[in-house]
């Protein structure tokens, strides 16, 4: 069982956007156990569209695109692959009596090519889109490769994927291949150092496998066990996390796609009934944007401060002008009377502060990338660390961030 993806689109030819919709595919077609032999990216042109098409149907088992079911010209993945599949297309009514509701409540003309967007591949099942009007098309055929048709705009496609397609895909290819995985989350280590601690481990594998992935600042490990019971696979999972959190485990933050650091932070804060507040000023706020994006984040959060020239570290936070003459701006007594100063201010169980180089240019005669964290709470000794992060000012900044939450989540 193996698949191919399509991206059909001239804008991605041209480089003008980049194909994401793949990526996200191929991710959850990998969480299926639905193995991607390749990927396709081919522009609006009907006669190319319909050599990709059948390419991928004498090679793949299941091909699945995105892109090209709106209503312009330009849009033709339906009508090519009904053609490859000598099908017609037919018109889904409930769709098209949405889309015919859409257009009147907006008091504008239905032209008759919108009508395309109801219309799917006769024999296929048609995929309702929840937050667009093109449905999808599931077709299954006994005697070649069957065809996800999804929409091109990423929102839509991503609903209708999670949605509807990967439930399909699910019952259609479990009985092939029971596959149980578990991703785990870890910040504070690199994806080599990881590796290399993990190494005999990952070298006698064979089921369950471990799949290291590295992502900007943090590494993710997916453990997958497969072909034995759910109970099985379970026992079998423990056992090898048991074995890796024995040597990394310290740096071990989380589980799942849908916990990031600043979420499973923000949550042990809520949970634990805990304030946090902030100071950033290299950060420029980029912290508390990242804790406020956490659904709840008001019972833990009241504010904090952006004070990014030293003036309004002065003027707002009341920090002494000749502490930071004498110290720098990128300095641990500066860092800690951030942090200590907004505490006092916001009355918080704990605050981050962060100052530092973001770059290119150095700061005060230090480079680029140098920074200090702060971290000061009501029942402890305010600490700061100085840490030098690489790479470019938004990578900078990006690193500074989520090492405030690495340190509010130790
Ligand atoms: P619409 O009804 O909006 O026309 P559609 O299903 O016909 O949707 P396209 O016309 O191919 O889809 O693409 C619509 C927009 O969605 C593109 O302009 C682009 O911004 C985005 N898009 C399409 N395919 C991709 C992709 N593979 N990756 C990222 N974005 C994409
Ligand atoms: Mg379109």
């Amino acid at each position: 069982m193996h698949a191919e993806v399509i991206a059909v689109g001239t804008e991605m030819l041209l480089g003008e956007i980049t194909d994401t919709n793949s990526q996200v595919i191929s991710e959850g077609l990998a969480d299926l156990g639905i193995n991607v032999y390749y990927h396709s990216l081919v522009g609006d042109n009907e006669a190319r569209m319909t050599e990709v098409v059948k390419l991928a149907a004498s090679r793949s088992d299941l091909v699945v695109i995105s892109g090209g079911l709106g209503p312009t010209a330009d849009d033709l993945t339906k009508q090519v692959v009904a053609r490859y599949l000598k099908r017609d297309l037919v018109v889904d009514k409930a769709a098209m009596q949405k889309i015919t509701a859409f257009f009147k409540k907006r008091k504008r003309e239905m032209t008759p090519n919108n009508k395309i967007q109801a219309m799917y591949v006769q024999g296929a099942l048609s995929l309702p889109n929840e937050v667009g009007l093109a449905v999808g098309n599931y077709y299954q055929d006994p005697n070649g490769a069957d065809f996800l048709l999804l929409p091109g705009p990423p929102h839509e496609m991503q609903s209708m994927f999670e949605k509807t397609a990967k439930p399909l895909l699910a019952k259609q290819y479990q009985g092939q291949q029971v596959l149980n995985s578990r991703l785990l989350r870890f910040f504070g280590i690199g994806e080599s150092n990881l590796v290399t601690k993990l190494a005999d481990l990952i070298d006698e594998q064979a089921n369950p496998t471990i799949a290291p992935y590295a992502k900007e600042n943090e590494v993710t490990l997916r453990l997958t066990a497969a072909g034995h019971s759910d109970a099985e696979d379970a026992r079998l999972l423990d056992e090898l996390e048991e074995k890796i959190t024995d040597r990394v485990g310290e740096y071990l933050y989380g589980y799942g796609e849908n916990n990031s650091l600043p979420a499973v932070v923000v949550n042990k804060l809520r949970q634990r009934k805990l304030t946090l507040s902030a100071s950033e000023s290299l950060t420029g706020g980029s912290f508390q944007a990242a804790v406020t994006a956490i659904p709840g984040a008001s019972e833990i959060f009241p504010g904090g401060f952006v004070t990014y020239a030293a003036e309004q570290k002065e003027k707002l936070l009341g920090i002494p002008a000749d502490l930071i003459e004498k110290n720098g701006v990128v300095s641990r007594k500066t860092a800690i009377a951030m942090a200590e100063n907004t505490r006092n201010l916001l009355q918080t169980d704990f605050t981050v502060s962060f100052t530092g180089a973001a770059g290119p240019d150095p700061l005060e005669g230090k480079p680029a990338g140098t920074v200090w964290i702060g971290l000061a709470g009501k029942n402890m000794v305010t600490q700061a660390k100085l840490y030098h992060f690489q790479y470019d000012r938004q990578r900078v900044r990006n690193s500074a961030v989520m090492t405030g939450f690495g340190m509010l989540n130790k």
